[in-house]
């Protein structure tokens, strides 16, 4: 997800929901309840080809006759129960229906996936929800609850490489994910008109079962009914025009390229849509609610300003669609859901528009495939605020750097970036120390190496999962610098680095 704060030069009188939006920046800093996103790390260079659930795989699959039981998490040593191994998710099919007076939810998952062991049995995660009933290519399968674990014996063991597909039918009332060390509450947070869906970091499984974790990521496909009247909203693009029968539409989208379940949504309520294209052709959807209707021709406008501004300094824009949601619902934060960054009860300012959109490419095209590695995606997205800043003329990265740098308390010194931790994922040093860390890379290296490395890391891992490893040695090749000890410093040690040459 990301969270929304504003540049480090904003003035301090802009309030929304009665506090000063600076406030919210400060929160987010000392770690209450706002939240960033993280995105996903490291394992699989390409979609589907290898599952990073293989990192994380129980142990080599044993003979016929004896159990092959996939493990219960994905192999993050900071999240162990997030996601699952043995096997890797291609494509999520979700058929929903919402009913906001009620807040049911009543759903029907078809997960099609990989086998990378012989498997007797499996998990996914769901959180809360009642599972009525779980087919294994069609076959009746038994299964289990344990916390936010579904497991699933199939009827019939999967060989290691077998395609399979699981339908789960289940439903109720989604109860969002609370996290107060983190991210305050998160994943299916129902609204007075429909859904606040933000999922970062491991809220998919409030809303559908998922091997929610960024290092599996998959397409989807999503029938979204709702009553008539109300909208619902998810990633991608709409595949049709919405049909409505019986007082009920149902809203049909598709995300072609592949997305880790954090960034997934299924915002529901009543807004006002404006969808068109950006000067250099990407397809616009902005939504707001109601309320914030004044402030929707700014958002599309900036949102494809923004998007066309960015491909020019990241490389090509990696999805079909550009957009972005302003909802009622007064999070505080904001989330780069893929295609649709979405705003949590405020009108953003550009900076953040910039924040978010850069994590089109910097979270969700190149994806962590651990929590730790967060700093590739809020470093990045911290920076970009810096660049827009310089590009629209407010201030320069090296200022704000300075501003930083100077102030030898700030407690950022004694937390290394390059180690986001669990219990405090969404720390300011993630991302201001992060930006500051690509600072002193863009110094060291020059603009003429600094930007072009940029633009061929995002080619080379596009819809991937990345390291900070695999970021520091692309640098080096890049470069043709030594860069060991300039990122060490600014990533892995607890203190102020040695000031810039
Ligand atoms: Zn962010």
């Amino acid at each position: 997800m990301a969270t929304h704060r504003l540049p480090p030069f904003s003035p301090p009188t802009r309030t929304r929901t009665g506090r000063p939006i600076t406030a919210l920046i400060c929160a987010l800093a000392v770690g209450t309840a706002t939240a960033c996103a993280p995105s996903e790390g490291a394992v699989a260079p390409s979609p589907g080809a290898t599952a990073p659930s293989q990192v994380a795989a129980g142990p080599a699959s044993p003979g016929a006759g004896t159990s092959a039981m996939g493990a219960p998490g994905i192999g993050d040593p900071d999240f162990p129960d997030d996601g699952n191994g043995g096997y890797d998710v291609q494509h999520y099919g979700l058929r929903l229906s919402y009913d906001p007076p009620s807040r049911k939810l009543a759903g029907s998952a078809t997960i099609e996936a990989k086998a990378v062991q012989d498997l007797t049995s499996f998990n996914l995660d769901l959180h809360g929800l009642t599972v009525s009933r779980v087919t294994v290519d069609g076959a009746a399968a038994s299964f289990s609850r344990s916390r936010d674990e579904l497991v699933i014996e199939p009827a019939r063991r999967i060989g290691n490489g077998d395609g399979f597909a699981v339908t789960v039918d289940y439903g109720g009332v989604p109860e969002p994910m609370r996290d107060s060390a983190n991210l305050g509450r998160y994943g299916f947070i129902p609204t007075a008109d429909g859904a606040f869906v933000t999922c970062e970091p491991n809220g998919a499984k409030t809303w559908f079962p998922s091997n929610d974790h960024p290092a599996d990521k998959a397409t989807y496909d999503f029938h979204i009914t709702v009553p008539e009247g109300l909208t619902a909203i998810a990633n991608g693009e709409m595949t049709g025009t919405p049909r409505t029968t019986a007082g009920k539409t149902t809203f049909v989208w598709r995300e072609s390229h592949p997305m880790a379940s954090y960034l997934a949504t299924m915002t529901t309520g009543k807004f006002q849509v404006r969808t068109g294209k950006s000067d250099k052709g990407v397809p616009i959807y902005t939504a707001v609610a109601d309320s914030f209707r004044g402030s929707l021709d700014t958002l599309f406008t900036q949102t494809g300003k923004i998007t066309d501004y960015w491909s020019t300094v990241f490389g090509p824009y990696p999805f079909s669609s550009t957009g972005g949601v302003i909802d009622d619902y007064a999070a505080g934060y904001a989330l780069e859901n893929q295609t649709k960054p979405i705003y949590g009860g405020f009108a953003p300012e550009p900076a953040i528009i910039a924040h978010e959109l850069a994590h089109q490419w910097f979270g969700d095209s190149l994806s962590i495939g651990r929590w730790r590695d967060l700093w590739l995606n809020e470093g990045f997205a911290t920076y970009a605020e810096w660049l827009w800043a310089e590009h629209s003329g407010q201030y320069t990265a090296d200022s704000v750097f300075r501003r930083y740098y100077d102030n030898a308390a700030d407690p950022m010194w004694t937390y290394p970036p390059g180690t986001a931790r669990a219990d405090d994922l969404f720390s300011a040093a993630v991302y201001n120390r992060g930006a500051m860390t690509l600072h002193a890379l863009r110094r060291e290296i020059g603009d003429q190496k600094f930007f072009p490395l940029i633009r061929e890391w995002t080619d080379a891992h596009r819809y991937g999962n990345v390291t900070t490893q695999e970021f520091i040695a692309l640098a080096e090749r890049v470069s043709g610098k030594d860069l060991k000890g300039l990122f060490d410093a600014w990533l892995f040690q607890p203190k102020r680095p040695a000031p810039l040459s």
